[in-house]
């Protein structure tokens, strides 16, 4: 079956496309809107790729992160905004596109390709399968689709978002399907050990210092079943540091014996602090999550807190301490 049919019959009808992803973009966003990109090509005479906020460091290996605007700059430039057709790529909410959102006009059709199970449908064509391990994934199915040829630059970008959503593929979301396509990836000789060290091995020596700090301060609660930590902006300035070497920390939180859910607060702001959660088995943290106003998957989702990093925990972890007491009666 061609679940793309209705976008196919219509692509050939458009010039100009927008192609966008959520606020820190991970690596599912980043590499599934390299891949759109690859695969759209041939098809449009302008293709712009703008987010909200820069690409992580971690990430700037992929060929093409350096044509990526954001959208502040995009917006301070002569360029066109009215696109034909405006792709969003892994995001189930078309509020968590940000700033962009400034740049796409009223009524613009959009192409929503996600794979969050909330995803809110807010496409003129909404592609969403929670069942597939990353956007990334879908945007593989399109290009199968399309007949498209694979190229290097593509199939980094694929591997890329898959690794990086499956955890390398140590995540509930790792399917045999991921582990084919990285199969077929490695047979086109594609360099995943390349993402693999980039991604994983290649951590600077302040964030592996603030990882040990905050480790250090790790705390359980409700029964011992909750695992949770904090980054306020004094430890980030104190190893010199940014956000993106916080990464990764949130699924070691997760990793403790007997612990369900893992919480990493972030003061991202004095009174904005972005809360991360993870579970293990049963608790499903995007519902959990949804109460904030945030959202995600059953094993990985977030949110934001407008309040002081103290008032951010006690608020999340009481709730959550009621929440799992409740489920575990
Ligand atoms: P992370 O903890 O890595 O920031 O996010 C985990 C997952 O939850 C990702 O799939 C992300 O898209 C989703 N997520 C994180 N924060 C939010 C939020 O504020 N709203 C929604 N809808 N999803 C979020
Ligand atoms: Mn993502
Ligand atoms: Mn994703």
């Amino acid at each position: 079956m061609r679940k793309y049919q209705s976008l196919l019959n219509s692509l050939e009808k458009y010039d100009s496309f927008l192609l966008t992803t959520h606020v820190n973009p991970d690596g599912d966003a980043v590499g599934s809107l390299l891949g759109l990109k690859y695969i759209l090509q041939s098809y449009a005479d302008e293709i712009d790729l703008v987010v909200e906020d820069s690409v992580p460091e971690y990430l700037s290996f992929l060929s093409g992160t350096e044509d990526i605007y954001l959208s502040d700059e995009l917006a301070n430039t002569e360029r066109k905004t009215d696109y034909d057709l405006v792709f969003v790529v892994d995001c189930g909410d078309l509020e968590r596109i940000g700033k962009v959102a400034d740049l796409i006009p009223e009524g613009n059709k959009i192409i929503n390709i996600d794979h969050h199970d909330d995803n809110q449908e807010y496409g003129s064509y909404n592609y969403v399968d929670s069942t597939v391990s990353s956007a990334g994934e879908l945007v593989y199915d399109l290009a199968v689709e399309l007949g498209a040829n694979f190229k290097k630059d593509f199939g980094m970008a694929i591997a890329a978002a898959i690794i990086t959503d499956t955890g390398n593929f140590k995540f509930s979301n790792t399917t045999p399907k991921a582990h084919r396509i990285i199969a077929d990836m490695l047979e086109l000789g594609i360099d995943t050990k390349r993402i693999i060290k980039e991604v994983y091995q290649r951590e600077s020596y302040g964030g592996l210092k603030l990882k040990g700090k905050v480790l250090s301060d790790l705390k359980l609660a409700g029964d011992r079943n909750i695992a949770w930590a904090s980054v306020s902006q004094q430890d980030l300035d104190l190893f010199e540091v940014d956000w993106e070497d916080t990464e990764g920390l949130v699924n070691s939180i997760r990793g403790v014996k007997g612990v369900e859910v893992g919480v990493l607060f972030k003061e991202v702001a004095e009174e904005k602090i972005r809360v991360s959660f993870r579970s293990n088995e049963y608790f499903a943290v995007n519902e959990f999550a949804h109460q904030f106003e945030g959202g995600g998957h059953p094993r990985a989702a977030g949110c934001t807190v407008m309040a002081p990093l103290a008032e951010a925990e006690e608020r999340v972890i009481s709730k959550l301490e009621s929440e799992l007491g409740v489920k575990n009666q």
